[in-house]
């Protein structure tokens, strides 16, 4: 008989989802749930269903709908069922399955599993002072309290329906019964128990008619036949709720497999990475920029900051995970083959920005320079720097990609060929300069101007030789040279500089320098 059940669980398809509500910014929390959830299918040659937990009317947010499945494009983790692509378990935004949950908040009043209750937002105030008042170590709506508040438990049932037919507002409830021990067998944490003393009699169905998440989360898991579902740690303590509301909906068999992800830690270690840190400490914390539409509030994102999607999959992918062997840079594809659950910690994982960015540095140099050109020339021409995105353009960008951790860098470290330097640091050349140093430029300038073969060879053969004719020490040479064409002491060999920024705009830099000197 087992192997029989066995036989048919493993042919029940795996079935995931991701079901942000759309409130704002993409966290990389939230990034790396859907990077699990799409592993997982991939691995398993499953589904991964994006649902939008869009029941809470008043935390509407103009476009962020929109914003998550940019994410989810820029990322390349890409549904399979979705509001956009549609499927056979649609329809995927909450808000357009209105009824379905009223039924299931139906049948659970008939089964004497919920309630009506009528209290007003003053009536609860009041319960909580109250509660406040008698010293209660808990100021919930729940077993000890609900006998006392108005709702169709303490009601007849002809002033309930009274209630009802009058259009008094009304939300439902959950009865949850004190002592009970749930069970939940969590993939990253194990076996969890929980004691239903400590859980209120959770809303269910809002007096706008929306369910809340509780109720909505259950049905649609149910209905889209979800077989594992991942979230963040921070729902664990929701999860007796949702427990009870299978159990009484749908017996606990059919309840997908939980794995609570842990969550992402401030770069100390103190507490759930926000937001606010990355504002603070200087680093994105959502996956794109995000415009708050009512603020106005800009938030950076990996994506405007230069991150490749493929660092950032593999960045998240470690926060939280490895495959044991120390390898860490890894393909969507070798993810997808080494990714299991079993490796996923329990314990919170840190965020550090730095290795974020040797994530991110290892990729520009893996990735050929033509799949990230066009963005790097963007960023160029937003910067006022004509470039076109073609080979010559590539060839610089492999030249200097060594030095980069972020595709931004790309602009400090190769702007220098599309543009003359502004202020060049002539404090970085004044110590050593001298009327025998400005001798030797205005001769180079002049050689330069007449030089018949401009490559980098040639030219700083030249520049050697007259070095060591008009004895001045050629190191300090270069040196100079470097800060008048760079701007300052960075770059690459400076002859190759010159090379590529050809003779106008070599002797041009020499001369406009040798003018502030
Ligand atoms: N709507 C919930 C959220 O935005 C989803 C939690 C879940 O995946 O069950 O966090």
């Amino acid at each position: 008989m087992t192997t029989i059940f066995a036989a048919m669980e493993q042919q029940q398809s795996v079935r995931v989802r991701f079901a942000p509500s759309p409130t704002g910014g993409l966290h990389l929390g939230g990034v790396r749930t859907v990077l699990f959830n799409y592993l997982f299918a991939k691995k398993n040659g499953g589904q991964f269903i994006l649902r939008i937990e869009d029941t809470d009317q008043t935390r509407f947010v103009e476009g962020a709908e929109q914003y998550i499945y940019d994410c989810l494009t820029w990322c390349g983790l890409q549904p399979d069922e979705s509001p956009l692509q549609g499927g056979s378990y649609g329809p995927y935004r909450q808000s357009e399955r209105k009824a379905i949950y009223k039924t299931y908040a139906d049948k659970l009043i008939q089964a004497g599993k919920a309630y009506y209750a009528f209290d007003t937002p003053e009536d609860l105030e009041q319960m909580r002072e109250t509660l406040k008042a008698t010293g209660s170590a808990s100021l919930q709506y729940d077993h000890h309290i609900r006998m006392k508040m108005k709702n169709s438990l303490t009601l007849s049932a002809d002033e309930t329906n009274e209630h009802i037919q009058k259009g008094t507002p009304y939300v439902i409830r959950l009865r949850v019964e004190p002592g009970q021990i749930l069970v939940l067998d969590d993939m990253v944490r194990g076996r969890v128990e929980m004691d239903t003393t400590f859980t209120d009699d959770k809303v269910l169905m809002k007096a706008d008619g929306m369910p809340t998440y509780h109720l909505a989360v259950v049905v649609d898991d149910y209905l889209m036949k979800i077989t594992h579902a991942f979230r963040g740690e921070e729902w664990l303590p929701s999860a007796p709720v949702h427990v009870l509301l299978w159990q009484h909906l749908f017996g606990t068999d059919a309840m997908p497999q939980w794995a609570h992800l842990p969550l992402i830690l401030k770069p100390d270690g103190h507490g759930k990475l926000s937001k606010r840190d990355g504002d603070r400490l200087g680093f994105p914390v959502y996956a794109m920029n995000w415009k708050d539409p009512v603020t106005g509030d800009m938030t950076q994102g990996f994506r405007e900051t230069g991150f490749l999607p493929e660092a950032f999959n593999n960045m998240l992918a470690m926060l939280g995970w490895n495959d044991g062997s120390g390898q860490e840079i890894f393909s969507m594809e070798e993810l997808i083959q080494h990714f299991s659950m079993e490796r996923v910690h329990k314990a919170g994982a840190k965020f550090d920005y730095e290795k974020a960015k040797w994530f991110n540095h290892q990729w520009i140099q893996k990735t050929n320079v033509n799949e990230y050109s066009k963005i790097v020339a963007e960023y160029f021409n937003k910067e006022g720097m004509t470039v076109e995105n073609n080979t010559s353009f590539c060839e610089i960008l492999d030249l200097v990609k060594e030095r980069c951790h972020v595709l931004t860098d790309f602009i400090e470290h190769a702007g220098y060929f599309y543009q003359d330097p502004a202020t060049p640091d002539i404090d970085a050349i004044r110590p050593k300069w001298g009327a025998d140093k400005k001798q030797y430029f205005e001769t180079l300038v002049t050689h330069f101007q007449n030089a018949s073969n401009w490559s980098a060879e040639v030219l700083e053969q030249d520049a050697k030789h007259l070095a060591t004719e008009q004895s001045v020490k050629f190191g300090e040479i270069q040196l100079m040279l470097r800060v008048m064409l760079v701007g300052k002491k960075a770059g690459i060999g400076v002859f190759q500089i010159a090379e590529i920024i050809g003779k106008d705009a070599t002797c041009r830099r020499i001369l406009h320098t040798m003018n502030q000197l």
